[in-house]
């Protein structure tokens, strides 16, 4: 269900897109993600209004281990591939050498939350060396989304879900025309304010609590 919620958040977002030209439909890969998403987010969060026992468990773990990985280990696929793409400037690396920032990327991310460290980790994924900064966009994209979902759930409260719908419409028919600063702030999002991303956290951090009540 969340995969099929998932592509059909892509699916709402190219519909959108279809009003624009050919050349203004090319989204950025920052913004790729939003609708879907939004779209897995509205139908994880449907589940768990009606799931109980194990059931609910299932929805809030896979959707925790999601978030985990991409919130949290993606930060330090990030710290790696900056690191790499500053000494590759000055010259060669060896396998040692990426191993070693591999560990040292884990380790400032995950500080001894981790048993073993993975020196490998850069040669498992194509990811580090296809695009530059391929990583990022995930947790981006992830975090983008759901702050948006947070303002739904405001705007819902409030009342103002028409309006909502209207201005997301918009995003979601523009991101081909304009970067994500620039579209954000059409819709009244600072991206550089924390409060944005703190809201985007907080749903994660909602669903943390809620697990952990449930698990006793
Ligand atoms: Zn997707």
């Amino acid at each position: 269900m969340s995969t099929l919620a998932h592509e059909l958040g892509h699916g709402y977002h190219n519909a959108r897109l279809a009003q624009s030209e050919p050349l203004q439909r090319e989204t950025p890969m920052t913004l790729a993600e939003t609708a879907s998403i939004f779209c897995e987010t509205v139908v994880q969060n449907a589940a768990l209004a009606d799931a109980t026992g194990p059931e609910r468990l299932y929805v809030l773990e896979t959707s925790l281990m999601g978030h985990a990985q991409v919130v949290v280990d993606i930060h330090s696929r990030f710290l790696f591939e900056r690191a790499v793409f500053e000494r590759r400037e000055k010259g060669d690396l060896n396998p040692q050498e990426f191993g070693e920032l591999m560990t040292w990327a884990q380790r400032e991310t995950y500080g001894d939350a981790l048993a073993t460290l993975h020196p490998y980790m850069w040669a498992v994924k194509p990811h580090y060396y296809s695009l530059a900064f391929y990583n990022y966009p995930y947790t981006f994209g992830l975090l983008f989304g759901l702050g948006l979902y947070a303002q739904y759930v405001a705007a819902r409260e409030a009342g103002t879900e028409a309006e909502f719908q209207t201005r997301y419409d918009e995003l979601l028919a523009s991101t081909g025309r304009a970067d994500p600063l620039t579209l954000a702030a059409r819709f009244g999002i600072d991206l550089h304010a924390p409060d944005f991303w703190e809201g985007s956290l907080d749903v994660i951090r909602r669903q943390i609590d809620v697990y952990v009540e449930a698990v006793g």
